[in-house]
């Protein structure tokens, strides 16, 4: 049952004033319940609880973790009906995308378990040649964590999503500002957190959950001096005032934000030439995909210019033409829809590819897609904008070289997706899939950038404003290395070394010894 309040630790709380509630954006109303905006007082409480829990969890086993991660899941399992209810009631979004998120919110939490009892994700490197000093290094968790729930991801980047898995995984005790757009869901998921930590003997204050409908919260929380480092999915905007924050603490800590992103697409001439229609129909699901509400939606598309690349357009329009509009996962996400997509159209020089004049539901994105020449768009940065929703601009180049240009002059991007039929035209445009590489985190080949793979060779972040830290992930097992920083231990004896660096090597992990990659004892 949900009620409102904030889970300070184990205890449910509510000494606030102020009060909110969510909106089902799909009936375009209020949902029932009231939710408790967390006071000053409660979140200097789930810190300080938080950082007093630190001292014990941070030494419980890799075991005992992985046991914790997993009991989340179980007890996610036992609230699946009541979750995948609230999720839709509070998105819009439909049960079957309810069902895949928290299928991989589950798997998620299960993968980090399991490098938890593999163990060599600490990264052990021991140097001890003859003569020398006995040098033994390993990563270690930080500290508390503030996490901000995510709009676009109810469930798999929010309360128990990728930032609080990988957080939990590293030995760090998690601090959520809940989304104010789904309270209700992230209220849910702390109370399976909280019965899976009292279960498996953790401390206290290893996760609370504040809620907030407002910026202060979150706020008070990056600035408070127990929290060690900050993850966050969201808006430039947000990011980058969350990065100036916690800079000007008297310590300084890291943000690792997840920001904006247009996601470029390539599509070379081979591909125009012989699956262009393919193609097109394929771009034109992905750009509609979850209301197009995906940090890796293509929000832009470059060829150059001809006969393939006017066909690709023709067909793109059509297929966006017939597929039924969407709700997005707020009024207020939909205002800001169409206002950035407003900027966009009151520019010259573009043409309409595909819209969707038919009125539609109050929250609900009407489609669009327009096209630009290459010196258009190299000389308007609006159409470089991102526009959070089904939106997607064409660019119509003139040749190779405009479009290795212009892909010099884009900003950092989570993404960038390169079509091609034909084997030697990459040699051809090895500057342009240069540049590309030069300006991305994930390259794409002949698909489409929507769809994250959680494994552990992803990277979901890249250069600024795509992420705040272009060396880290948010997806994907070295996630964690955000809330980690080396050790090194000199000339310790072998009994109080943590189990890891141990001369026996008692957990069997794969450790750098000398330069040489082993798992053998000393
Ligand atoms: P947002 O505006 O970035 O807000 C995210 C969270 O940060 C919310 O909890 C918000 O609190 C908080 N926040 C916002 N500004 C803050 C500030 N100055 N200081 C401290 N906390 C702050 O994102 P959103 O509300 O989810 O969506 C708005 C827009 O963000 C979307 O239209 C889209 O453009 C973008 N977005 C991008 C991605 C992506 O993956 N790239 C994902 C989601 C959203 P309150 O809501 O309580 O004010």
């Amino acid at each position: 049952m949900i009620t409102g309040k904030n889970y300070i630790g184990e205890e449910l709380s509510a000494l606030g004033e102020t009060t909110y509630k969510t909106i089902n954006p799909e009936k375009n109303s209020e949902n029932e319940q009231e939710f408790i905006e967390a006071t000053k007082d409660e979140l200097n409480t789930a810190v300080e609880k938080g950082s007093k829990a630190f001292d014990v969890y941070k030494n419980k086993s890799a075991a005992e973790k992985a046991r914790f991660l997993e009991a989340i899941t179980s007890e996610f399992e036992t609230l699946k009906e009541e979750l995948i209810q609230i999720y839709v009631n509070e998105s819009g979004l439909s049960e079957g995308r309810a069902n895949g998120e928290f299928g991989r919110t589950v798997a998620q939490m299960h993968s980090f378990a399991e490098m938890l009892r593999e163990g060599s994700w600490v990264e052990a490197i021991i140097s001890n040649p003859e003569g020398k000093p006995d040098i033994r290094r390993m990563l270690t968790p930080v500290g508390p964590i503030a996490v901000f729930g995510a709009s676009n991801f109810p469930f798999a980047f929010s309360t128990a999503g990728g930032d609080t898995a990988s957080a939990l995984a590293a030995g760090c005790p998690v601090v959520v500002k809940s989304h104010p757009m789904h309270s209700g869901t992230g209220e849910l998921v702390s109370s399976a957190i909280i019965k899976a930590a009292t279960k498996t003997g953790m401390p206290d204050g290893v996760f609370s959950n504040l809620n907030s409908s407002g910026i202060e919260v979150g706020q008070w929380l990056v600035k408070h001096p127990k929290i060690k480092a900050v993850g966050f999915t969201g808006s430039i905007k947000a990011g980058t005032a969350l990065c100036r924050l916690a800079a000007g603490r008297e310590e300084p800590i890291p943000v690792y934000a997840e920001m904006g992103s247009v996601n470029p697409v390539v599509a070379l001439p081979s591909a125009l030439n012989e699956r262009g229609d393919f193609w097109a129909e394929q771009y034109a699901g992905s750009i509609t995909l979850g209301t197009g509400q995906f940090c890796t939606a293509p929000g832009l598309i470059l060829g150059i210019k001809g006969d393939a690349l006017d066909n690709f357009i023709q067909v793109l329009g059509d297929s966006i033409r017939k597929i039924d509009p969407t709700c997005m996962l707020h009024p207020n996400i939909k205002a800001q829809y169409e206002k950035s997509k407003n900027e966009i159209l009151s520019q010259q020089g573009f043409t309409e590819v595909a819209d969707f004049p038919d009125e539609v539901n109050p929250n609900y994105a009407q489609q669009k897609v327009i096209a630009v020449e290459g010196n258009v768009f190299m000389n308007n940065k609006s159409f470089h904008n991102e526009v959070f929703g089904p939106f997607s601009v064409v660019v119509k180049c003139e040749n190779k070289s405009q479009l290795t240009a212009i892909i010099n002059n884009l900003e950092g991007q989570l993404t960038a997706t390169v079509l091609n039929s034909k084997e030697n035209e990459l040699s051809e445009f090895k500057e342009t899939i240069d540049a590309l590489k030069g300006r991305v985190g994930r390259l794409i080949f002949n698909g489409v950038p929507t769809g994250v793979e959680v494994c552990a060779a992803m990277t979901h972040g890249g250069p600024f404003p795509a992420t705040s830290d272009s060396k880290f992930t948010s997806v994907g097992l070295t996630a964690v290395k955000r809330w980690v920083r080396p050790v090194s231990f000199q000339d310790w004896p072998d009994f109080v070394l943590p189990e890891e660096l141990k001369n026996g090597n008692p957990m069997g992990i794969t450790r750098n010894v000398n330069g040489k990659v082993t798992k053998d004892a000393l």
